[in-house]
């Protein structure tokens, strides 16, 4: 299958390669599994030092990265450029804790001497979506790495060229052959993956339609899996929050990457005294951002990373505004070339709209208003989804009790929802299982092995 990226600011075809052939995917896959007994043995200390080695590269590269995935996928150019300073900063933690993480843990029992050991599994494949396309590749091939797996990077089919600079940060970085390998395929090929042999658990960060398919065949084969899916974030904002503060990290967390972040926040749920001032400001903001060349240091809103996720985008718009939603600002596609959508904000979103029940990937603000913080929390914990949540209020106390009662994976007060490589990061419900990031993260790829000596 060819592989091409279209410049999602302008429409045109940037780059075009032929897919990797069956008889390329299967030396890959030789290489990776050949390469795993070796790597393993090379120990932790030796591992995390080519880790830290990788950050270097990430740090020198930093500009030209950030350029192509701008160029690629259409993020600012001052968000890639983050991007890649994350990622290094992700690869020097797990170089810096994962000896730690993986030290043997003795254990008093009726031996003589009991204890957990942490051994890699082998090869993980990591099936990555296109949204971050560094940070998430790296978030998962770090800690895996580091524990001494293998790993098979399958990236978003839009985002080749990247694929393909992300393995040549390994390879540059000095790590062996076949430790780090990217294939060129389509998702088509995933389910013989996952059913390999030599693959040993497989990673995605995706949809929910993805995770149930990858679920499926990592079960029907028994192999681990771990799956970050999608999220549909409440931002609550309650009557005592500090409502500039609120409005500045909502507008942040629900427009930067053009709103295609898992982790956005995306329902809007206001206490109802505030409601009307917090959307009159949030909107004014909104409506300020520069749409334009993503590579411009001027630019603030970025374009959609392809055409059809923008008319996706619209058409659930669409269906909320015909069953009653209001639009406040925007919910139009922008003329011209390229897949823009205006920063948009809608208000009355109901039961029944897709709106309610589906993630919205793009820069589309959903505002809800409840009588009371009981309410908001009802109507956050409604969503089939479960990744992420912000509460905002001036009484931290309360803000934690709330945040404790979100049915989510990380709960944030007065700040917007955002991943740290110290922190674990994952959904519930139907935003999947498993952490990334964190000891959590690490652990997810590890035999925890009981050594039992009499
Ligand atoms: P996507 O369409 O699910 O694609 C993600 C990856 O899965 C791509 O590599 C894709 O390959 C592959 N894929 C798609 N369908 C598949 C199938 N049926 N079987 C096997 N592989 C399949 O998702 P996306 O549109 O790229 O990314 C956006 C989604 O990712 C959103 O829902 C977002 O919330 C979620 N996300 C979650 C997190 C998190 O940490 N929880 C982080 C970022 C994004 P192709 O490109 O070749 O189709």
């Amino acid at each position: 299958m060819p592989m091409t990226s279209v410049n999602p600011a302008t429409g045109e075809e940037i780059f075009r390669a032929a897919g990797h052939r069956p008889q390329q995917v299967e030396a890959i896959l030789a290489d990776a599994a050949n390469a795993a007994p070796a790597w393993r043995d090379l120990g932790v200390e030796a591992r995390c030092k080519l880790l830290e080695q990788a950050a270097k590269q990430l740090d020198s590269k930093r500009d030209e990265l950030a350029e192509l995935m701008s160029l690629e996928m259409g993020k600012l150019i001052g968000e890639a450029k983050a991007e890649i300073e994350k990622c290094a900063k992700a690869c020097r933690y797990y170089a810096e804790h994962a000896p730690g993480f993986l030290a043997d843990e003795q254990i008093g029992t009726d031996a003589s001497r009991s204890l957990v050991t942490y051994q890699p599994l082998g090869t993980i494949l990591a099936v990555m979506p296109w949204n971050f396309p560094f940070w998430q590749a790296i978030r998962c091939a770090a800690p895996a790495m580091a524990a001494g797996n293998t790993v098979l990077l399958k990236h978003a089919s839009n985002v080749p060229q990247c694929a393909v600079a992300i393995e040549r940060v390994f390879e540059e970085a000095g790590f062996p052959d076949g430790v780090f390998r990217t294939l060129l395929v389509g998702s088509d090929a995933v389910d013989a993956l996952v059913a390999d042999d030599r693959v040993h658990a497989v990673s995605l960060t995706g949809s929910d339609a993805a995770g149930r398919a990858i679920g499926k065949a990592a079960g029907a084969h028994l192999k681990k899996s771990v799956l970050e899916l999608g999220g549909s974030d409440a931002f609550i904002v309650l009557a005592d929050a500090d409502l500039e503060e609120a409005v500045a990290h909502g507008v942040k967390s629900r427009f930067q990457n053009a709103g295609q972040s898992c982790i956005a926040a995306k329902r809007f749920i206001l206490e109802d005294t505030i409601a009307d001032e917090f959307l009159e400001r949030f909107a004014a903001v909104a409506a300020e951002l520069v749409p334009g060349d993503p590579r411009a240091a001027d630019t603030t809103l970025a374009p959609m990373a392809r055409a059809d996720l923008r008319d996706e985008l619209h058409a659930q718009v669409t269906d909320a505004i015909e069953k009653g939603a209001k639009v406040v600002t925007g919910c139009h596609p922008l003329d011209g070339p390229g897949a823009f959508y205006a920063a948009s904000v809608l208000r009355g979103i109901a039961p029944g709209m897709r709106a309610w029940e589906e993630e919205l990937f793009g820069p589309v603000a959903l505002a809800i208003t409840v009588s009371d913080a009981d309410a908001a929390i009802e109507v956050a914990n409604s969503s089939p989804l479960g990744l992420g949540g912000t509460v905002f209020t001036r009484d931290k106390e309360r803000g934690e009790s709330l945040a404790r009662r979100l049915a989510c994976g990380s709960a944030f007060v007065n700040g917007m929802v955002k991943s740290d490589p110290r922190l674990p990061f994952g959904g519930v419900k139907q935003s999947g299982y498993g952490r990334e990031l964190s000891r959590h993260g690490l652990m997810e790829f590890v035999n925890a092995k009981t050594l039992w000596i009499a």
